[in-house]
């Protein structure tokens, strides 16, 4: 984008999720990801070009139209694609958000940690964080890029109290190894502002996007997890967090 901080690249928008953050929320998915997650759902919000360019002033006034909604708890979730990648102009939205008492939160792998990242959590609620793996050679086998960024920003984010669901998504054979999940643990647990950790189970509800944009799923041959899977991660992770949930 060029240099205009009153848009975004907007991939899509959700009215009323209950999925990404606290209460019933409009969640607006940015186009473009620096990350290639094998198992990305949203493999069509990864390439940087496409999207629409959409003003923060017509996503306010949709914020507003759609606030009756909102109750007490709800609000305004920007993800992606990683919404950090427009941090710039994310924080003319979620400054004037902030103005009119919304709610805002961010879905993001956290590997965009810049002074305009930091900037931007003056005026976010809650991060959704999703921390893909916490093995570095693991991770890039993932997501084809490093952790470093990732952690580092969850321990400003721990430096600045700011709260935080960590999401993790549940891959067998991939991220469900009991070390990693105990590593993960250790690095985090005296993060104090995680609020909770939500594991993701692995789903493949995405693959027919590839299809359409050519790549090839690295995941074909990975089954969803078993109740006991999930149950042993749970089980791990709540040695670590206050909260642990299955999604
Ligand atoms: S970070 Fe999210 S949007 Fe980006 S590739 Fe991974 S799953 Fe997809």
């Amino acid at each position: 984008m060029k240099n205009d901080n009153n848009k975004l690249r907007v991939h899509s928008i959700e009215s009323l999720g209950t999925y990404d953050g606290p209460g019933i929320r409009m969640v607006v998915f940015l186009q473009g990801c620096n990350f290639a997650c094998a198992y990305c759902a949203n493999a069509d919000t990864i390439p940087t070009k496409g999207g629409k360019e959409t003003d923060i002033e017509e996503l306010l006034q949709l914020s507003r139209s759609q606030r009756p909604f909102f109750g007490t708890i709800g609000g305004v979730t920007v993800s992606g694609g990683e919404p950090l990648l427009q941090a710039k102009s994310l924080i003319e939205l979620f400054k004037k958000l902030k103005a009119e008492k919304f709610n805002t939160c961010i879905d993001t792998n956290g590997s965009v940690f810049t002074d305009d990242v930091k900037e931007l959590m003056e005026y976010t609620d809650l991060v959704l964080l999703d921390i893909k793996h916490i093995d570095e050679e693991q991770h890039i086998k993932l997501t084809e890029k490093r952790n470093e960024k990732s952690l580092q920003f969850a321990d400003y984010l721990k430096e600045i109290d700011k709260p935080i669901w960590l999401r993790y998504v549940l891959v067998p054979g991939w991220t469900d190894n009991p070390d990693h999940l105990h590593q993960l643990g250790e690095r985090l647990k005296e993060h104090t502002n995680i609020e909770k950790l939500e594991i993701q189970p692995y789903h493949s509800l995405g693959v027919h996007k590839y299809e359409h944009l050519d790549k090839e799923y690295r995941l074909k041959d990975v089954t969803e997890n078993t109740p006991e899977q999930l149950e042993k991660a749970k089980e791990i992770f709540s040695q670590y967090f206050k909260q642990v949930i299955i999604n």
